[in-house]
C-alpha cells in the first residue's frame, strides 16, 4: 500500500496551509508504515473542519454527532476488536461537548486512538473560543477575552487513566507519523493532542510560533506526577513527543466473552430475539 491508496481522490476542501493538510498526511503515512490496510482499519470522525476527512481518506468510516465520536469508537471496538480503531476529532469536539467520553474511554482503557486536531478554535464556525482557547483571548464569541483557565487534555487524560498520552505538530509530519503508528500500536487507550494551526480564525499559534518554541521529548514518563509536570510546560519551551506511557489490560482483553473470537464472529442462532427483547418493554 501507498499513501494515495488511502485518497479517495476528492481534493481537501480546507484553507490553504491550514494544519489539517499534515495531520492527513500523517495518517495516511502512518497506516503505510503499519503495513494495514482499508479492511483492517475504522475512522470515526466528529463534527468541525477535521469531520471533512471522511470524504478524502479511503477507509470505513462513521461520521458522528458533535462530541460523540469516542463512545462509535469504542462501540466498534467491542464489535471487532481486531479493527484499529481511530477516532478524528477537534478540540471543541472533544474536550468540550464530548469532554464525557473522553473520561471514560481512559478510565476504561479502550483499545481506541484518538488524534485531536487542537487549533483552540472553533474553526468550522468561523472562530468561537473553545476549552483550549487560553485566557485573555478575543474571539467572536469573547469580544472581551476568554475568562476561563483552558482546558490541559493531556494532564486529564492521564489522571483519568489513560496509557498512552501524546502531543504531535502538524508541521512535523514524519514525526507525527511515527507518533500515531506508536499511538496505533499501542494496546490501550491513546491519546494524541495534535497542535493544528487554523490560519484563518486563530492567529498567534502558526506554524512559526510553534517551530520556534517546540523540542521533542526524548521519553515517556512512567511516573504519573512527573509526566503531569510536564504538561503544564507551555511558555518558552513547548514539548511535543510521548508524555506518559504504561501497559495494562485494554478494555476488550478484559471480557473473558471475547477471548476465543469476537463479538460479530459469534453465532446468533441460540439467541431469541423476542424474548429478549420482552425483557426490555
Ligand atoms: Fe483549517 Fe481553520 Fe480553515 Fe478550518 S477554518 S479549514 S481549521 S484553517
Amino acid at each position: 500500500m501507498e499513501a494515495h491508496d488511502f485518497e479517495t481522490g476528492h481534493k481537501p476542501t480546507w484553507c490553504p496551509g491550514c494544519g489539517n493538510y499534515g495531520i492527513w498526511q500523517s495518517l495516511k503515512n502512518a497506516f503505510v508504515k503499519l503495513n494495514t490496510s482499508q479492511e483492517e482499519i475504522v475512522v470515526v470522525y466528529g463534527i468541525g473542519c477535521h469531520g471533512n476527512m471522511a470524504n478524502f481518506l479511503n477507509v470505513y468510516g462513521v461520521g458522528s454527532l458533535h462530541g460523540r465520536s469516542i463512545p462509535v469508537a469504542c462501540g466498534v471496538k467491542m464489535a471487532n476488536h481486531r479493527l484499529k480503531v481511530v477516532v478524528i476529532v477537534g478540540d471543541g469536539d472533544t474536550y468540550g461537548e464530548g469532554v464525557n467520553h473522553l473520561l471514560s474511554a481512559a478510565r476504561g482503557n479502550h483499545d481506541i486512538t484518538v488524534i485531536v486536531h487542537n487549533n483552540e478554535i472553533y474553526g468550522l464556525t468561523t472562530g468561537q473560543a473553545s476549552p483550549t482557547s487560553e485566557k485573555g483571548t478575543k474571539t467572536k464569541s469573547t469580544p472581551l477575552g476568554v475568562i476561563e483557565e483552558p482546558l490541559n487534555p493531556l494532564a486529564t487524560a492521564i489522571i483519568s487513566g489513560a496509557s498512552f498520552v501524546s502531543r504531535g505538530f502538524a508541521g512535523d509530519t514524519d514525526a507525527l507519523r511515527d507518533l500515531i503508528c506508536a499511538g496505533i500500536e499501542h494496546s490501550g487507550f491513546s491519546l494524541i493532542d495534535v497542535l493544528q494551526p487554523c490560519l484563518t480564525f486563530e492567529k498567534v499559534h502558526n506554524f512559526d510560533f510553534l517551530r520556534e518554541k517546540i523540542y521533542k521529548l526524548e521519553k515517556a514518563e512512567k511516573d504519573k506526577e512527573a509526566a503531569i509536570k510536564k504538561t503544564f510546560e507551555w511558555s518558552e519551551k513547548i514539548p511535543v513527543g510521548v508524555f506518559y506511557q504504561e501497559e495494562k489490560p485494554a478494555f476488550t482483553d478484559q471480557l473473558p466473552q471475547l477471548k476465543e473470537d469476537t463479538l460479530v464472529e459469534k453465532p446468533l442462532k441460540d439467541i431469541k430475539i423476542d424474548e429478549l427483547l420482552k425483557e426490555f418493554i
